[in-house]
């Protein structure tokens, strides 16, 4: 049986080939960019003025701090030349009139009128040239790459891509996913369940954690029939570029899942992982199309642990997205876990005062026990190697939502 480390590898080596598409600005959201965004011109393109007020050359200015106003110079206009030892009124946005070299912002002017020419009289006098003025170029100079490939877009992004006159951008396709939900003990949602039944809740818990990352995935379900499973994996497999499987991959008597992928040409990587819960993961391969299956253990707890532990992060991967920095946090209290397993131990998380992500540990009633899901925001990865964890000692920590929407307080 091969470690979660292991396991990490070789999914993170069978990576799905997603190819770029040109997709519209304002639908770009949350997408990864595939190719550098550019500045067309310098950022800012002129010399910005910032402060509505007035502009003048801060080296002729007279010492009675009176100019004549020789007019306005309003935001989307072409510069004026300012006229020597003269002021002119600029608004915000606007570009810094030709002969002017400082701002003074209204609220440090006081207008009156001499020989009926408009005067402005200032307060406060600044010591440098460059008040109040946003020099061209002084941000980001034309040609610069003010976004990356690999960026996941957000509202800065989207706004940036925007300046630059991007009405389209180049993003990684989404992948078209299937989920396969397995067993006969599973009724659909409608159905009232006989007492030896269940209803099924895993495919629409993939399906959720997929449309988070803005991945929308078709659900299916399959009966533990041989012949079902074989027919419907490969159906299902022919459709989509990825398939998640829950169910059906242990050491059952009808868990036919492993012998249909590989009837269906699914190499296997690897099947079982030193870990709790989903010890039964199976992953693979089909060589001449890259197709990707995760087979993950149908108990509740194990199919989530499996999406965020192993499925999240090689989506990520295959998306082309920059990785990000790994999330830790801190337990709360000692845990001891004897098992030679990596024990994804589920968590309540808080951040503290001094602004550490702190993990409390809730157990529940293990893999089955999914209800204890909605009182967690996640799980932490405790190593095999160890049985004894200290209360403050950090690991790396999975949430199940942005961590923006997960802690919220109760
Ligand atoms: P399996 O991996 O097929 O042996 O299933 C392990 C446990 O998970 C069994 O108790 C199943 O009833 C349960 N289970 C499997 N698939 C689902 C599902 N889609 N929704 C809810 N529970 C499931
Ligand atoms: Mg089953």
């Amino acid at each position: 049986m091969i470690t979660s480390q292991q396991a990490t590898s070789i999914v993170l080596e069978n990576l799905l080939a997603l190819s770029s598409e040109r997709i519209p600005s304002e639908e770009a959201t949350n997408r990864v960019l595939r190719e550098p965004v550019r500045a067309d011109r310098d950022f800012p393109p002129f010399h910005r003025v910032t402060m509505d007020g007035v502009a003048f050359a801060l080296h002729t200015l007279p010492n009675s701090q009176t100019l004549t106003v020789a007019g306005v110079q309003h935001a989307g206009e072409p510069p004026q030349r300012c006229p020597p030892r003269q002021c002119l009124e600029v608004m915000t946005g606007a570009v810094l009139p030709l002969g002017t070299d400082t701002v003074v912002r209204y609220e440090d002017v006081e207008f009156g009128e001499v020989n009926e020419k408009r005067t402005a009289t200032l307060r406060v006098v600044p010591n440098q040239p460059g008040q109040s003025v946003h020099p061209r170029g002084s941000d980001r100079r034309q040609g610069d790459v003010l976004l990356r490939p690999g960026t996941l877009l957000g509202a800065p992004n989207i706004a940036v891509a925007a300046s630059v006159g991007k009405t389209h951008l180049p993003v990684s396709r989404l992948p078209s996913v299937g989920i396969i939900s397995t067993g006969d003990e599973l009724v659909s949602l409608d159905k009232v369940p006989l007492p030896h039944q269940i209803r099924q809740s895993n495919g629409y818990a993939l399906q959720a954690a997929l449309l988070s990352l803005g991945v929308p995935a078709t659900r299916y379900h399959l009966s533990d029939e041989q012949e079902a499973v074989y027919a419907g994996v490969a159906q299902t497999l022919d459709r989509h570029d990825l398939l998640l499987i829950s169910g059906g991959v242990s050491r059952g008597k009808r868990d036919y899942v492993p012998d249909a992928l590989a009837a269906a040409g699914v190499i296997e990587r690897f099947h079982r992982v030193q870990q709790r819960p989903g010890k039964p993961l199976w992953f693979g391969q089909r060589p001449p199309d890259k197709k990707v299956v995760f087979g993950l253990p149908g108990n509740p707890v194990s199919t989530l642990v499996g999406f965020y532990r192993y499925v999240k992060p090689w989506l990520l991967a295959s998306l082309s997205q920059t990785p990000s920095f790994p999330l830790r946090a801190s337990l709360s209290e000692p845990v001891e876990f004897p098992p030679e397993l990596t024990y994804f131990l589920t968590v309540r998380v808080h951040v503290a005062d001094d602004g550490r992500l702190i993990a409390t540990p809730r157990p529940g009633n293990g893999s089955g026990d999914f209800t204890n899901l909605v009182n967690c925001q996640g799980f932490v990865e405790l190593p095999a190697e160890r049985s004894r964890f200290a209360a403050g000692e950090a690991f790396p920590l999975y949430l199940f939502r942005d961590s923006e929407t997960c802690m919220i307080k109760t």
